[in-house]
C-alpha cells in the first residue's frame, strides 16, 4: 500500500535494525483517515469469503480490527491481555512472548463472543517474530472456527513470522513488508516479489 510505505519512509523512527517507531500516525497518535483505508484495503483483499469477525490483540491492533470489521460490515473482537476476572473456563487462552518487551503474557477471548460458526480474519499492526498472531491462530482453531487468513499492517520481512504462520497454513497479507532497515532506510518487499 503506497500511501502506508511513504507515511514509514516519511515519518517511521529506526529504533535498531529491528525496532520500528511509527508512533506519529499509527501506534500512538492515529490518522484515523489512514486507519480507515487500511481497513478498507483489508476489506477488499479479503472480501465475498463469509467472514463473521474480525480479531486482534489489545491494544495497538484495535483501531484496524475496527476499521477492517467496518469494511467487512461485521463485529471485531480484541483479546485481553490482562488476566480477566471472568471464569477462566469461560475464556480461550494461550501463550504470548511480547518481541517489544520480552515477557510473556496469556491472551484471552470469551468464549461466547467466538465459536464452530464464525469465519475470522485476524488483524494486527506488526508482524515481527509472530508470536501474537501464532497466539491468536491457535485460539480461533481452539474455538473450532475457521480462519479466513491474517492481515497485517506492517510486516518485517526479515523476522521469522510469516514462515511460522505459513508453516500452519495461515494466508498472510501485508499492507507494507519491510525487506531490511536501517537508520534512516528502510527497503520494502518489490511489490512483484513473491
Ligand atoms: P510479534 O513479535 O509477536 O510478531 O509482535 C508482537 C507485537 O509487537 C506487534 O503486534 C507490535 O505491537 C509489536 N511490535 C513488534 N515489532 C515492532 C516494531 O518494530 N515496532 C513497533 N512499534 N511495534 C512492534
Amino acid at each position: 500500500m503506497k500511501v502506508l510505505e511513504d507515511r514509514i519512509r516519511q515519518e517511521g523512527l529506526i529504533l535498531s535494525e529491528t525496532v520500528l517507531k511509527v508512533d506519529s500516525f499509527l501506534n500512538h497518535q492515529v490518522d484515523t483517515e489512514l486507519a480507515l483505508e487500511i481497513g478498507r484495503e483489508f476489506g477488499r483483499l479479503f472480501a465475498g469469503q463469509g467472514i463473521t469477525k474480525v480479531l486482534t490483540i489489545e491494544a495497538s491492533g484495535i483501531q484496524f480490527a475496527m476499521a477492517a470489521g467496518i469494511a467487512l460490515k461485521v463485529p471485531f473482537v480484541y483479546a485481553k491481555k490482562k488476566k480477566a476476572v471472568t471464569q477462566a473456563e469461560q475464556m480461550y487462552t494461550a501463550p504470548v512472548t511480547s518481541f517489544t518487551r520480552g515477557e510473556t503474557y496469556q491472551v484471552s477471548i470469551s468464549r461466547h463472543y467466538l465459536g464452530p460458526d464464525d469465519k475470522v480474519l485476524i488483524v494486527d499492526d506488526f508482524l515481527a517474530t509472530g508470536a501474537a498472531l501464532v497466539g491468536l491462530v491457535t485460539i480461533v482453531r481452539e474455538a473450532g472456527a475457521q480462519l479466513a487468513g491474517v492481515g497485517c499492517v506492517i510486516e518485517k520481512g526479515f523476522q521469522e513470522g510469516r514462515g511460522l504462520l505459513e508453516e500452519m497454513g495461515v494466508r498472510v497479507h501485508s499492507l507494507a513488508r519491510i525487506s531490511s532497515m536501517a537508520p534512516g532506510e528502510v527497503q520494502f518487499v518489490d511489490h512483484n516479489d513473491p
